[in-house]
């Protein structure tokens, strides 16, 4: 209630004040009662707070209450990943070897991963136990805070209640340490001794360097020249965690010296980036290759994330009636909508998920739904997902955790039947929604969850005009603090919309494999 009329109130700007006040006092109701009334006499000329006195009873019973944020207690954190394969509408086709293109063998995949992760990649049970290991790291960070933006929705003048789950406070600020922990520390246990990947923002190969030195295993990390020229401080963070870093195209590896040779000054793209960390892996018996997204484990690591949300939203009694993230490879959007997804399928909620993608690679709204390879030289097994070709190199834009051609098989299954709908919003809108959330809510986001952002503040637009008071939630996946020089850019009105290449694309579509 207290709620609600506050959020008609006429002048958003006052309200907001007026509630950053109030919950600032909220811990000591003397001072609220002494210094807030004299604050709001002075300011608004009123001698009785309403509102105050509602926000202190919204506090008793927490319904849509007061809480700006909303924590578990460490004891309450999640112990298993949740498994969406269990419960599929529709089986998942399976991903194929490149040779024969028959169903993979999964031991195939024995060269790249330890047994452990190949076995969940396949897994079928609905719920897997999180090593006490993993536990044990994951608590460093976890759980993560859920938020009530208040003043974005003051702002936006929108009876819409938005909350966000807020990945940015894990060491490497964003949602991969979710997979990186489990991937080192997997691999650590089969004596492997060093892991490679690649790169895109910088986010994921931050991530595996950090999990790796805590398991005291070695990584090796291709990044993408586009983002290593961009992002200086991400290689420094990877240099200080221990790992070695190299620009995507590189000359060491036989990938990177073909593409480097026709085209010198490429920008990199993730696919090439894959094909040089896979084929270091390949090279050396003791190294293995780790991805940051993608795949169903990694998918699987990340629901932590909506199981902690679901039972924070819980604590509030708010249902999500629109659940919103960005989608690079899937991952963090998955990790908050799967746990969701269960619930929609057994009936019990029944929320609008909605995957945002960029306008300048577009493989959701824009890609096929076909067999392709994960990377561009066409070395990883074939995945049924929506592509724009393994050899699409998207323009460089700013979202660089967003530039990969394919999405999650898993996504676009859940895509294809229905389950999800899809966007795409290019930069500029994005990081005006950026600058806006800054300015109100505090945190700098990662290019990457601007676009979930830009949705979202899109979704309330959308409820100001017909009065819904929907409850959206909305994956903010990671900071910002390395991307200024994309804030820098913006704000100096030099970014560009990048427009969607039409006929690249269609090139790249005519060299994916035929498969019947
Ligand atoms: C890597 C990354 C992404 C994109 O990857 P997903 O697998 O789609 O989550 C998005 N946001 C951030 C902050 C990232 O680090």
């Amino acid at each position: 209630m207290a709620l609600r009329s506050l959020s008609s109130a006429a002048d958003p700007f006052a309200l907001s004040h007026h509630i950053q006040l109030t919950s600032s006092f909220l811990p000591s109701i003397e001072l609220h009662k002494g210094a807030a009334a004299e604050f709001h006499r002075k300011f608004y000329l009123k001698t009785e707070c309403n509102a105050c006195t509602m926000a202190h009873q919204a506090l008793g019973s927490s319904k849509h209450g007061f809480r700006r944020k909303i924590t578990l207690d460490d004891k309450d954190m999640p112990q298993q990943w949740y498994n969406i394969i269990a419960d599929l509408p529709r089986p998942l086709p399976p991903p194929l070897n490149p040779k024969t293109l028959q169903p993979l063998n999964p031991n195939d995949l024995l060269p790249l991963f330890p047994q452990a992760l190949i076995e969940q990649e396949v897994a079928l049970q609905a719920y897997i136990d999180i090593p006490e290991e993993v536990l044990d790291v994951y608590s460093m960070w976890r759980p993560t805070p859920l938020f009530r933006a208040r003043r974005l929705e003051a702002f936006l003048e929108t009876p819409a209640r938005i909350y966000y789950k807020y990945e940015g406070v894990s060491p490497a600020g964003s949602h991969k340490p979710n997979t990186a922990v489990p991937q080192a520390w997997y691999n650590a246990q089969a004596g492997v001794k060093k892991l490679t990947t690649e790169t895109g923002a910088g986010q994921w190969g931050s991530a595996l360097a950090f999990a790796c030195s805590h398991f005291g295993i070695g990584c090796e990390v291709w990044q993408v020249r586009a983002s290593f020229d961009q992002k200086p401080y991400r290689k420094l963070m990877m240099e200080t965690w221990g790992a070695k870093v190299h620009p995507s195209p590189s000359n060491a590896t036989m990938a990177g010296r073909a593409i480097l040779a026709t085209d010198p000054s490429s920008p990199g793209s993730l696919g090439m980036a894959v094909s040089e960390a896979v084929e270091a892996a390949l090279a050396d018996k003791e190294t293995k290759y780790s991805l940051g997204s993608l795949l169903n484990h990694v998918l699987l690591h990340q629901t932590i994330i909506g199981e902690e949300c679901l039972k924070q939203l819980a604590m509030v009694e708010e249902t999500p009636d629109v659940i919103i993230g960005c989608t690079g490879g899937g991952s963090n959007f998955s990790g908050l909508a799967f746990p969701f997804i269960r619930e929609k399928l057994k009936g019990r909620i029944n929320p609008t998920i909605r995957a945002v993608e960029p306008a300048a690679c577009p493989s959701l709204t824009k890609g096929v739904y076909a067999y392709d390879f994960g990377d561009t030289a066409g070395i990883t097994p074939l995945l049924k997902m929506h592509t724009l070709g393994h050899d699409f190199v998207p323009d460089p834009i700013h979202a660089g955790g967003l530039r990969y051609h394919g999405m999650a098989p898993l996504v676009s299954h859940f895509y294809n039947l229905g389950y999800i709908e899809a966007i795409a919003i290019p930069q500029v809108e994005c990081f005006k929604a950026a600058l806006q959330f800054a300015r109100l809510e505090g945190i700098i986001p990662a290019p990457e969850p601007t676009h979930a952002l830009a949705a979202a503040i899109r979704e309330c637009q959308h409820c100001r005009e017909t009065g819904e008071e929907k409850v959206i939630l909305l994956a903010l996946c990671g900071h910002g603090h390395f991307d200024l020089a994309a804030y820098e850019k913006y704000m100096a009105g030099e970014m560009v919309d990048l427009q969607y290449p039409q006929e690249k694309v269609s090139e790249a579509m005519a060299r994916i494999p035929s498969v019947t």
